[in-house]
């Protein structure tokens, strides 16, 4: 215990961003367990030694900075299937999004051509 405690003094450790990269150099080993490129577990040793570095770097502003930009970009993929499963059994609306401001506009089916308001002021015209 004393030993790993004395190994990370003043390193990073782990974060969400390293749990997400060895999952993702697991997956790609099995990558090359299935298909033998050689090139595949090339990349997936790289992955493995980025992880390592990260785990053991003293630089900590910079690795925050790396989780931040992480957790951005995972933020948006959650945001994408947010609410999908309601969309998809919603039968009575159709889902718009605004080119101007990103917003979800939900309008009835079955109106015809209308003119969709967002908001922000943009007026969108769809086929409901
Ligand atoms: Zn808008």
């Amino acid at each position: 215990m004393n030993f790993f405690r004395r190994l990370f003094y003043g390193r990073y450790g782990g974060d969400k961003f390293n749990t997400f990269l060895c999952a993702v150099t697991i997956i790609v080993y099995f990558v090359f367990f299935f298909t033998g490129v050689k090139l595949v577990l090339i990349a997936a040793a790289l992955l493995y030694a980025y992880v390592l570095m990260r785990m053991f770097s003293k630089n900590i502003p910079a690795r925050q900075r790396e989780l931040h930009w992480y957790m951005k970009k995972r933020q948006k993929v959650v945001n994408l299937f947010r609410g999908s499963r309601a969309r998809a059994q919603d039968t009575t609306h159709k889902y718009f999004r605004c080119r101007k401001c990103g917003r979800t506009l939900r309008v009835p089916k079955g109106k015809g051509k209308i003119n969709i308001k967002c908001p922000c002021g943009n007026t969108i015209t769809k086929k409901t």
